[in-house]
């Protein structure tokens, strides 16, 4: 799997190849056995039960870093932070914020683009609880790594979702950038702002999650505050 990342030629070809990973015994079960079970309010939807590819251009210089698919939103429709309440935060964000062609993001085939930015997850396959292992998040790095590399000309400013998302930066540093990660590691909390040389920026944002926005923890105006600073940092108009 390691090789495999590595000799992606392009995005094209590392989503093809990220989609047809069986890396992790555990979560190869959980996210099939999701999409044979389903939720009831979408039992006659075809799960896509896989691996699920970044979205978005080549030449982004933004990159939102998320956690995992959701069992019952990526791992079913087959596009990251689609068809779920999360994914309904962040691309109405987005769109505010002109990174994306339309505020929802409901099906693989919707239509929606986005402008200067891609999004990628750290682990590819929806886990048990949204809680992968530190074995699980180390297996799936090579696909990470090998995604920021093929950006790696244009990205400019990462936006981390989350403590795990933020944690799984720093080895990013190392592989992809040939560079030590700053130790202490920098806490990870919202607002927070790191930047090192040669390297792209490192925004926190607390994850788009349910458990955040709902209980207003997260608002859209704090989102709002983040993608503006994330294009400003970008030198995105
Ligand atoms: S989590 Fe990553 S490494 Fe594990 S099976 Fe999924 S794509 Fe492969």
């Amino acid at each position: 799997m390691v090789a495999r990342a590595a000799r992606a030629a392009d995005l094209a070809d590392l989503d093809g190849a990220v989609s047809d990973c069986f890396a992790c015994p555990r979560l190869v079960a959980w996210r099939e056995e999701v999409a044979r079970v389903k939720r009831a309010a979408f039992r006659d939807q075809d799960y896509w039960g896989r691996p699920v590819p970044g979205l978005g251009p080549q030449d982004a210089r933004i990159a939102i870093l998320g956690l995992a698919p959701a069992a019952h939103g990526g791992n079913r429709t087959g596009r990251i932070f689609t068809g779920d309440r999360s994914g309904d935060v962040l691309f109405a964000a987005l769109h505010r914020a002109g990174l994306a062609n339309q505020p929802t993001s409901v099906a693989a085939d919707d239509g929606l683009t986005l402008r200067d930015t891609r999004i990628f997850a750290a682990v590819r396959c929806a886990p048990p609880d949204n809680k992968p292992t530190p074995a699980e998040r180390d297996t799936c790095a090579p696909w990470l790594h090998r995604e920021v590399e093929l950006i790696r000309p244009t990205l400019r400013v990462v936006v981390a979702l989350g403590a795990f998302a933020w944690a799984a930066w720093w080895p990013v540093l190392r592989q992809v950038y040939g560079q030590r990660p700053p130790t202490p590691r920098p806490v990870f909390g919202h607002g927070a702002h790191w930047s090192g040389e040669s390297v792209p920026a490192l925004l926190g944002c607390y994850h788009v999650s349910q458990q955040t926005t709902f209980t207003g923890r997260l608002t859209p105006a704090m989102l709002d505050d983040v993608f503006t600073r994330a294009k400003h940092l970008a030198g995105v108009d």
